[in-house]
């Protein structure tokens, strides 16, 4: 009976709106193409990539104008199928192509084959390892036969390559032994090892009462596979140990986990630990691996030899075969939410996952994001909370002093008297200090005293920041470098001078002070090398830099246990942000730094600076109480109308022609207006829409304007929403972007 023809349905690795849709290939005889492979094919007069949907028996389309499929790129599929469903799901919610989101199924080096797989000889025994002292017996002629059968007694595959430092010029030897029969000469792939340390591997602590009664309702979830978390646990609380002991749990069911942590470059205490527990099982994803390292751990992922994933937002696509838990640590974490195109939320992608695949999803925070508690309070998320510190250790005491005040009483200097008598009594005692300050560069702008203007970029419209190495004016948007000026470029005037402060002006300060102590500085621009981090982290690990100063990286995940002392120094940077997150993110920095204080045995003590001591997020940071300031936030949030009770909707025009974005805004806008007015039911959802000016009026060079409007939370607008997504697809004169409750409203 002759093979009835197979047909291909095939998304081309072509990311515009024309070729988002299936093409037709046949698939020649002999070719196995289960859905997820993915593939070469004829696409006009080019040969294009792609990924094989679905399988038809009929072409569904004319025979005669079908080709065929040219040959498969990997033996295996490299998107798992519901991999690939989630792909779609992407597509649907963010309409953007599919060929883009099915980009994020696998490692970008895998297109265009520009990785390669390495491979080395690798020697095993052909017989079963329990007939080898007869096989020994066998080969008493040769010493070095008898001593390589004993080296490969265990079985496992051993690189040639490490033989020969045992034995020498093995090969011979291996040939003959294989030639007999006794070993298997066999070519495997290499796997390029991201661990440059040591995983640590420490005793397993008893669980605290907090986290027994956590896993007391993980864990029967996870053998159900079942269920959605949210972890509230206070800083110190112990979550990574809950973290190990669920995704051990699952491991041992035989099923796949996948820890998602914000930045792992900052949190290499969390993979030391879990490489610790969980040896080579445990694979590490992060943006820093090298092209190769990245599509090693990836197929060692695919191939079922790395079980556990850790890894930042774009390890949630990990391709483990059987996932049964993803826990998210750090929740609130805005790196969570990907902004580039197909734009996704991690958290709600992992819960897509484990909908769809059978698992558990574990969120945690000690300050969860305000969305993700109402969601728990609503019910969506069961709530688990750990309000202790392990131990029964304190939370540090926490001083709020008021900024005002000090400069009354003469104190021009950035630190307060409070903060400079702590400062020397910690390190009197020979403990460590962290500074924190959410802004780095010397001097976020430089000011002319005469007239008053501030330099700013011309491509960016946004504030120049004061480098003081080299004297440069730093575009922390496009990255522009000028020298300093030497007169004003306004009145011409000798009085240009740094206002404000950043890291390097708080380093600058401290140098003064307490000359001969090593500062370890962690922002930007200390970090960028490749091991930049952990050169930093290890100083003050060790002890020989005893005072740390930073910006938000500072804030999260580290655990040093001599940091005794934490100090905010100007608490009010990120309050003063034009965005309604801004109370949210300084409550979080605040307790999250405030949390780096008092680890260990001895108590922490943490000054936080500021001239809005009276606000309430100041005010519940510094009594680290969440709930207080959930309260009050949700409340603000109810009455003011924010998220979660409403979403806000933007419409970003960005064009090199100021007059041509702000044509298209105004085109936008009417559209708008025209469609709501036309239907009273949309016009219900939608609370207001206006045009305005970006609140960065130019980026990049890109001239930016945007239509924001803001709609009511609620079934209807969805409707509202499709209108608005067909509106920005529409060929517009310029680039318009449609962007929901985006991560920054700049
Ligand atoms: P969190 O993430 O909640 O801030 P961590 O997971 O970093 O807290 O744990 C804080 C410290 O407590 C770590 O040094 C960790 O090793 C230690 N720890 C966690 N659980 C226990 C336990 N059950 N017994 C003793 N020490 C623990
Ligand atoms: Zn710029
Ligand atoms: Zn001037």
């Amino acid at each position: 009976m002759p093979e009835r023809p197979r047909y291909a349905q095939v998304i081309v690795d072509v990311a515009s709106a024309n070729t988002d849709r299936v093409f037709t290939y046949r698939v020649p005889a002999g070719m196995a193409l289960p859905p997820g492979t993915r593939v070469t094919v004829p696409f006009g007069r080019q040969t294009l990539e792609g990924v094989v949907l679905h399988l038809t028996d009929t072409p569904g389309i004319e025979e005669s104008r079908v080709r065929d499929v040219i040959g498969t790129l990997e033996d295996y599929p490299a998107i798992l199928p519901p991999l690939v469903e989630l792909a779609k799901e992407i597509s649907a919610r963010s309409l953007c192509p599919l060929a883009l989101s099915l980009r994020l199924m696998y490692p970008a080096q895998m297109r265009a084959g520009r990785v390669k797989v390495r491979t080395q000889t690798v020697a095993r025994l052909a017989v079963p390892a329990s007939h080898l002292p007869e096989a020994v017996a066998a080969s008493t002629r040769s010493a070095k036969r008898r001593l390589l059968l004993n080296l490969l007694a265990d079985g496992l595959p051993h690189p040639v390559a490490e033989l020969k430092a045992l034995v020498r010029d093995p090969l011979p030897a291996l040939k003959a032994l294989q030639e007999a029969g006794q070993v298997r000469l066999e070519e495997a792939e290499v796997y390029r090892s991201p661990y440059a340390d040591p995983a640590v591997r420490e005793p397993e602590p008893e669980l605290t009462p907090g986290q027994r009664e956590a896993l007391g309702e993980l864990l029967p979830a996870v053998r159900e596979g079942r269920g959605s978390f949210l972890l509230h646990g206070v800083t110190g609380s112990g979550k990574t140990e809950v973290y190990i002991r669920a995704a051990r749990e699952c491991l041992a069911l035989g099923r796949d986990v996948i820890v998602l942590v914000p930045e792992i470059v900052l949190t290499p205490q969390m993979v030391s630990w879990f490489r610790g527990r969980f040896g080579d099982a445990a694979a590490v994803l992060h943006s820093r691996l090298s092209a190769g390292e990245r599509f090693d751990e990836w197929r060692r992922i695919r191939a079922g030899a790395a079980r556990l994933v850790i890894g930042a937002r774009s390890a949630v696509f990990a391709p483990v075969t059987d996932l049964g838990l993803v826990v998210v640590d750090e929740e609130h974490e805005p790196s969570y939410l990907s902004e580039n195109n197909p734009r996704y939320d991690a958290r709600e992608v992992a819960l897509s996952r484990v909908r769809r695949e059978g698992g558990v999803l574990l969120l945690a925070s000690a300050t969860p994001s305000i969305l993700t508690f109402a969601k728990a309070q609503r019910g969506d998320f069961m709530l688990l909370e750990m309000l202790s510190r392990v131990n029964s250790r304190q939370l540090a005491q926490v001083s709020v002093v008021d900024m005002r005040e000090e400069l009354r009483l003469g104190n021009r200097g950035m630190f307060s008297r409070l903060l400079l008598e702590k400062l020397d009594a910690c390190l009197t005692a020979g403990q460590q200090a962290m500074l924190f300050i959410n802004r780095r560069g010397y001097a976020p702008s430089v000011m002319c005293r005469k007239c008053g203007e501030v330099l700013s970029c011309s491509q960016c419209d946004v504030k120049l920041t004061y480098h003081q190495a080299g004297r440069g004016l730093h575009c922390h948007y496009c990255g522009l470098v000028l020298p300093m000026p030497d007169v004003c470029p306004s009145c011409g005037s000798s009085y240009l001078r740094p206002v404000g402060a950043g890291t390097q002006k708080v380093e600058e300060e401290l140098r003064k002070r307490y000359p001969g102590e090593e500062i370890v500085r962690m922002d930007l621009d200390t970090t960028s090398g490749k091991d930049a981090h952990r050169a930093l982290l290890d100083r003050f690990r060790s002890g020989a830099a005893r005072i740390m100063v930073g910006t938000q990286m500072i804030a999260k995940g580290l655990d040093f246990p001599q940091v005794t002392l934490v100090g905010a120094v100007l608490a009010d940077v990120s309050l003063n942000l034009p965005d309604y997150r801004s109370e949210e993110r300084t409550f979080q920095l605040l307790t999250q730094v405030a949390g780096r204080a008092g680890r260990a045995e001895m108590p922490g003590e943490v000054v936080i600076q500021t001239y809005r001591p009276e606000h309430f997020a100041i005010q519940a940071a510094a009594r680290q109480d969440y709930r207080g300031f959930f309260n009050q936030e949700f409340a603000r949030r109810r009455q003011r109308l924010y998220p979660p009770f409403t979403m806000m909707v933007r419409l970003l025009c960005e064009s090199p022609r100021e007059e041509q974005a702000g044509e298209v805004s105004a085109a936008l806008y009417d559209r708008v207006a025209e469609a709501l007015s036309a239907r009273p039911g949309w016009k219900r959802r939608v609370l207001f829409y206006r045009r305005d000016e970006s609140p960065i009026k130019r980026m990049m060079g890109q001239a930016r304007a945007q239509v924001l409007l803001k709609l009511l939370e609620h079934p209807d607008s969805a409707e509202v929403l499709a209108f608005l997504k067909q509106l920005t697809e529409e060929p517009w004169p310029c680039r318009v972007h449609l962007e929901i409750n985006p991560a920054s409203l700049a």
